[in-house]
């Protein structure tokens, strides 16, 4: 069975992406699954293997026993160290699930440290003395403080990591990271014997990641953001377990129809659809309509077809400003509003897939994740990046011959062209 040097495990699909887009960036092959799968892999050749959970904000004994799910299957592929993937604004409450995710890897890895390494400096997550900021503001003050689901109110991660777990919590402080390699891997292990058993770690700039990665390449697990999978791959070279393949991002040519589904109403997506819409036609699927029947669903079927005929990119688009979406939350409430949009997203990307349509991007986390799970879609492999943290990918087994290429995107990501250079990249 091959052997895979990193096994990964995402608290949510987004986040998954982004390590996995860091990683082949960094010369890794890589594939991301979605939930931990039944069987053995049959994806060739890979140095990174992502399981992408979604466990951010589930129950802790959820997250963790799908954690201790996806450590069982990667240990099976031989994977040398394990990597929990969370977001670099250390979303969590006190009762989890960093803390009690991490501890559970580690006890059964039996591993006695582990490090945090939140830090996403090209994206302005840094950490100093232990307090996590957000571009120049701290954590707390990021808007992170608000968050529906997680709100982050306190910046100093030391403290709120102690709240999720009962094991010390420490810290690798800046001027020791400053000193150098030695004097990084001497304070764990200082850290270590007084019983230390997770270490937050500050990080300025990649300088710091480096550093960062070379003290804690033989940890059975490391945990943080996706800026630790930029500098890890160099140290897996140096100690040769990675060869040197000269296109790690290589995927098979994109063939057949193109089609851009968006259920995003991001500022980003929004100009994105913008955009697109100046230059080809697209197809606005109002919620408002979808309820009233099949129709709406036809007609937008019917413009696709259309479109597809004369080899012409489709978009279709639930994506509105935010006084469309409000009307459309009061008329059928909020949850409905976004069953109704996914579904039809979804059904749309069956249908026109098993139609002919090829070349796939969704635009919104939500979004792509109802789009392949309509699919039936387990495992993507990473391709080259089109912009940060987006990469195109594309299905395995299946849809064996061609392949589906898919890029799917979460809101915020992406320039205002990002749609129609999609498709230019994977030319
Ligand atoms: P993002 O990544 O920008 O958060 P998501 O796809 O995760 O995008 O979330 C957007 C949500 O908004 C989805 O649940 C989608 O179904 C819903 N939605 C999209 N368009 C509309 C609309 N016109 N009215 C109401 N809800 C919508």
């Amino acid at each position: 069975m091959m052997s895979v040097v990193l096994g990964a495990i995402a608290d949510d699909f987004t986040g998954a992406t982004d390590l996995a887009n860091n990683l082949v960036r960094n010369g890794m092959r890589c594939v991301q699954v979605i939930g931990v799968p039944d069987g053995d892999p049959d994806f060739g050749d890979v140095d990174a293997v992502v399981v992408a959970l979604k466990s951010r904000s589930c129950p802790a004994s959820r997250a963790v026993a799908d954690s201790l799910a996806a450590l069982g299957w990667l240990q099976k592929l031989g994977a040398r160290q394990i990597f929990f993937k969370y977001c670099s604004t250390f979303d969590s409450t006190d009762q989890g699930n960093i803390g009690p995710v991490s501890d559970a890897l580690l006890d059964c890895l039996g591993g006695s440290q582990t490090v945090m390494v939140p830090a996403f400096p090209v994206n302005g997550r840094t950490v100093y003395q232990g307090h996590l900021f957000v571009g120049d503001r701290l954590l707390n003050e990021s808007g992170m403080q608000d968050h529906p689901l997680n709100p982050m109110d306190d910046a100093d991660l030391v403290r709120v990591l102690a709240r999720q777990t009962d094991h010390a919590v420490g810290l690798a402080p800046r001027p020791i990271l400053s000193d150098g390699l030695s004097a990084t891997r001497q304070h764990l292990s200082t850290l270590q014997e007084q019983g230390v058993r997770h270490v937050i770690c500050d990080t300025l700039d990649e300088a710091d990641l480096a550093t960062l990665a070379g003290a804690v390449v033989d940890m059975p697990l490391v945990t943080g953001g996706s800026g630790l999978g930029q500098a890890l791959p160099r140290q897996y070279r140096l100690r040769g377990w990675l060869d040197d393949v000269p296109e790690p991002g290589r995927l098979a040519p994109g063939s057949g129809g193109a089609l851009v589904l968006s259920g995003s109403c991001s500022r980003a997506t929004l100009g994105q659809v913008a955009h697109f819409i100046n230059r080809w036609p697209g197809f606005a699927l109002d919620p408002l309509k979808l309820v009233e029947g099949g129709e709406h669903l036809d007609a937008a079927l019917s413009f696709a077809r259309e479109q597809l005929r004369v080899k012409a990119p489709v978009l279709i688009y639930a994506s509105a400003d935010r006084e469309q979406v409000r009307q459309a939350q009061t008329a059928l409430g909020n949850e409905r509003a976004g069953e109704l949009v996914e579904s039809a997203l979804g059904h749309l990307a069956l249908t026109l897939v098993q139609e002919g349509v090829g070349r796939l991007i969704v635009a919104g986390g939500e979004s792509s994740g109802a789009v392949v799970s309509a699919l039936g879609i387990r495992t993507l492999r990473i391709g080259n990046q089109i912009d940060p943290g987006v990469p195109w990918t594309q299905a395995h087994s299946t849809y064996p011959e061609p392949p589906l290429s898919l890029a799917l995107k979460s809101g915020n990501f992406g320039g205002p062209d990002f749609f129609t250079r999609a498709l230019e990249v994977l030319q």
